[in-house]
């Protein structure tokens, strides 16, 4: 396993467990944690040298941390493994509330204390709305004074300029928040985490398993050095000197040993890092002289979601990630703003400065995606 200090000095696995998406089993119509298999899951994984542990209150329906729990503390190692939990911003209600979630999650976890305690999915905005309403900045700094949280982080969800605001409160010890090869739009701010002494913890480096399959032009070059698409993502990752971690959300234990495999293979060196680049920037000129994603055709009376069809039609034609790309207009189906609501009424037409043809192209998409 690969290891790296921590801003903080605490030595940890480049490989993070992800603990939101543990095996489940069924009982009557419910999905419960299928604990014997998640804590076999977790056993092997500080077998092979994992040590920092990622979990949430929310995480598969509020059970995650008792399994986490429970896993370490039956692990003969236990004081290696480093934990960051996170307040939920959805059960934020009222003053206090901060204080009880953490008192609540330290006991479902058996713990005393938090390596790292984050404010969990927040931005700019709705930190401080939550904060108005409940005073949980203060809560947390008191949770802090008294040694219930080691060391404050966050984990992010916002436009990329937001978390330069969050990070000038100087609060902030950590920051965990996607990237991977195909979504890039942090890496400066990355950088600048890293830059302030953050820990920078990333999130979806495999895409939520979207991105399932090695993109087409390096599957064709047989270059890369990688065995798999999961491996590709993570090594990725860890090639960038600004991230700390790479999060894995993982559900099986075979995920945990090719995981585990993957990160001992070390990052992907520079050549093979431009070689990713190189094709990704390629696909991405490509993909823009189709839509650039402007937005300025919308909205359509009809609820179609145009620059969201194009990006899934980039995806399998473009990119040839084909899993991705359907599961993206999976979601644009089920909320009904896919290209068969198209009644090709070409209101949009005018607003496009690609002058693309869009109802002729909805009409594609729609025939692509069946
Ligand atoms: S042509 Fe189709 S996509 Fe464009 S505005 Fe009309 S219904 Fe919407
Ligand atoms: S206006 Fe044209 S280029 Fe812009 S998002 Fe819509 S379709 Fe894409």
């Amino acid at each position: 396993m690969l290891y790296t200090k921590l801003p903080s000095g605490i030595r940890v696995s480049r490989l993070g467990f992800g603990a939101m998406r543990l095996p489940t089993l069924t009982i009557g119509d419910k999905e419960f944690v299928d604990v014997e298999r998640a804590t076999a899951m977790f056993h092997r994984a500080f077998e092979l040298g994992v040590n920092y542990v990622d979990t949430g209150f929310m995480y598969n329906n509020d059970e995650s941390e008792f399994v986490v729990g429970s896993a370490i503390e039956q692990w003969p190692r236990k004081d290696e493994i480093t934990v960051t939990a996170k307040c939920t911003k959805f059960r934020m209600a009222r003053p206090g509330d901060l204080r009880r979630m953490l008192e609540h999650q330290l006991w479902k976890q058996r713990r005393s204390y938090f390596d790292y305690y984050l404010f969990h999915g927040v931005g700019w905005e709705n930190w401080h709305e939550i904060d108005a309403r409940t005073g949980w900045i203060d809560e947390m700094a008191q949770a802090k004074s008294e040694g219930l949280v080691h060391r404050v982080g966050l984990s992010f969800h916002d436009k990329p300029e937001a978390l330069l605001k969050l990070l000038d409160t100087g609060l902030m010890e950590l920051v965990t928040l996607q990237y991977n090869y195909l979504d890039r739009a942090n890496e400066e701010v990355i950088a600048a985490a890293h830059a302030r002494g953050l820990a920078v913890v990333v999130m979806g480096p495999v895409g939520g398993g979207r991105l399932a399959v090695i993109p087409k032009g390096l599957r064709e070059a047989g270059t890369l050095s990688t065995a798999n698409a999961a491996e590709l993502a993570l090594r990725f990752v860890l090639a960038n000197p600004n991230v700390d971690i790479a999060l894995s959300g993982m559900s099986a234990l075979e995920q945990v040993e090719q995981n585990c495999a993957a990160v001992d293979k070390g990052p992907l060196n520079a050549a093979e890092v431009g070689q990713v680049n190189q094709l990704m920037a390629q696909n991405r000129a490509l993909a823009d002289l189709y839509c650039t994603g402007c937005e300025y055709c919308l909205p359509c009376e009809h609820g179609v979601a145009i620059p969201r069809v194009f990006e899934a039609v980039n995806y399998l034609k473009v990119y040839g990630m084909e899993e991705h790309a359907r599961a993206l207009y999976k979601r644009l189906v089920e909320n009904s703003s896919d290209a068969s609501q198209c009644v090709a009424c070409n209101t949009c037409l005018v607003r496009c400065p690609q002058h693309i043809p869009i109802p002729d192209q909805m009409e594609e998409a729609r025939a692509l995606f069946g």
